[in-house]
């Protein structure tokens, strides 16, 4: 049984739509089964495993034990849909099979204030989420200062370990010197449907959150960070979801690096769904 399938299986035991991603209502009802906290620390405690905050495949091999395990085997599907029909609720796009890089932005040392710390954790859970899902996921974090060797850098391991890349992310966030500047955009070079996808389901998450110029959807074939979009292999998407420097936004945004994960990895799933 696959994490995907642990996942549902728990969902439908506890009674919330089985799409196979764990967001927040499937923890809070995980969590009101089980008699204990809502955070996955503490639904980790309640199954018996390490908890690191982590809710990777061996918690939910011991969350489905617990919850699901039980139950009688439901009977087995017809054949499975290659193409589940979208739904509001969340993706259901299979990931199965897809190679996917999630590259942290910048080197050690550079970056905006706190921006490689928010975004390794970002790409811990985005692993996660991609990898229930189905996909096979390798994290990347940048090592090299000059820009245009780093991302020669980044294709050349990105290749080497996922020959088939289907999808290549470079996390980041904006901060400028100006408290006003505020929204989120998502670049592209030659695969808007990606940069549309995670968009859609960034702002369907985040209802209010202004969007940048073209309605958060930025071509970007010279600036900074066309550089990652013309190297990365498969469809490429470079991610600033918010400004740290917006006293507002980062008020917002701070703690929320599992429901940000959240946004681009059922994002990723809805194109691979359509596109
Ligand atoms: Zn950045």
């Amino acid at each position: 049984m696959t994490t995907t399938e642990q996942i549902k299986a728990v969902q439908n035991a506890v009674g919330v739509d089985a799409d196979g991603v764990a967001g927040p209502k499937t923890r809070a009802a995980i969590a009101k089964k089980l008699n204990a906290g809502n955070s996955p620390k503490a639904i980790q405690t309640a199954v018996g495993v390490d908890a690191d905050g982590d809710l990777g495949p061996k918690s939910w091999e011991a969350i489905y034990k617990k919850i699901a395990g039980a139950a009688p085997e439901p009977p087995a599907p017809e054949k499975p849909s290659p193409k589940p029909a979208a739904s509001p609720a969340g993706a259901k796009g299979d990931l199965t099979g897809k190679q996917i890089a999630v590259v942290v932005g910048h080197e050690p040392g550079g970056g905006a204030n706190g921006e490689r710390e928010y975004n390794k954790v970002v790409a811990k859970h985005m692993r996660d989420l991609l990898e229930a899902q189905g996909a096979t996921v390798f994290l990347y974090e940048h090592k090299t200062k000059a820009y245009g060797q780093r991302q020669n850098e980044m294709a050349a391991a990105v290749k080497a370990k996922l020959p088939k890349c289907w999808a290549t992310i470079e996390l980041h966030y904006d901060d400028v010197d100006s408290p006003d500047a505020n929204g989120h955009h998502f670049q592209y070079l030659k695969t808007k449907a990606l940069a549309v996808a995670i968009r859609d389901e960034f702002e369907k998450r985040f209802p209010g959150k202004k969007a940048r110029q073209d309605k958060g959807i930025f071509m970007n074939e010279n600036e900074n960070g066309s550089g990652f979009l013309k190297k990365a292999p498969g469809a490429a998407c470079l991610v600033e979801p918010f400004f740290r420097s917006n006293p507002a936004e980062w008020a917002f945004f701070s703690k929320l690096h599992r429901e940000v994960a959240e946004a681009y990895c059922v994002g990723i799933a809805n194109f691979a769904l359509n596109g």
